[in-house]
């Protein structure tokens, strides 16, 4: 792609770089930007940077959070017991728009993908093995996509505190196989939670 402008195709690089955006989608994007008031490309920018620089990562849950503890976690009508895991911050938005789950989350951070180098010390993994043997989690609920990455991150965990005074259970696979949390329905999600099975019932299957 030839550039009248070296600023204008450092812009497009940049734009380009994210996922999904190729060169010519990135020159749209960039030419619209140049198109508005300067004011719009300066709350974007300024927005991008404010969030980088201050968001934070729930000390208790590592949801993305503004406060140190996130609002989920410091939420009195919560039941602490009750520990939803999950991979990433879209499946907390997912399953929060179920309306179907008072528990509290744990975002690992993503899923054990030897293939991607992401193995178990990578994820927040420790950080909820501790709650359990704290005590005070009644009942573990997996709700990793059900891929054999999300397989292996639940079975993984599993291992970890099977002998520990904890019910696991996992949702149940309304949701087909492959497909991930955030693309399911509300009702399907809903639905899932709240028939969960328990998780060595789910092993041999
Ligand atoms: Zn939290």
């Amino acid at each position: 792609m030839e550039f009248s402008s070296k600023l204008l195709e450092n812009a497009v690089n940049e734009v380009s770089q994210l996922p999904g955006i190729g060169k010519r989608t990135a020159l749209r994007l960039v030419l619209h930007l140049l198109r508005q008031p300067n004011e719009q490309t300066d709350a974007l920018s300024q927005a991008l940077q404010m969030m980088r620089n201050n968001i934070k990562f729930c000390k208790s849950c590592n949801n993305i959070s503004d406060l140190e503890v996130c609002e989920i976690c410091s939420n009195p009508n919560r039941d602490i017991g009750l520990i939803c895991v999950v991979e990433d911050v879209r499946d907390v938005m997912a399953i929060e728009n179920t309306s179907s789950f008072r528990g509290l989350y744990h975002v690992l951070g993503g899923k054990i993908s030897p293939m991607d180098g992401i193995g178990p010390h990578d994820l927040n993994i420790k950080l909820l093995v501790d709650k359990v043997k704290e005590g005070k989690v009644k009942e573990l609920i997996f709700a990793l996509s059900s891929t054999m990455e999300g397989d292996t991150t639940n079975f993984y965990i599993y291992k970890q505190i099977q002998d520990y005074d904890v019910d696991i259970s996992t949702i149940a696979r309304g949701v087909s196989v492959g497909d991930e949390l955030e693309y399911a329905d509300e009702i399907t999600l809903g639905r899932s939670i709240v028939n969960r099975v328990p998780f060595e019932a789910s092993l041999k299957l």
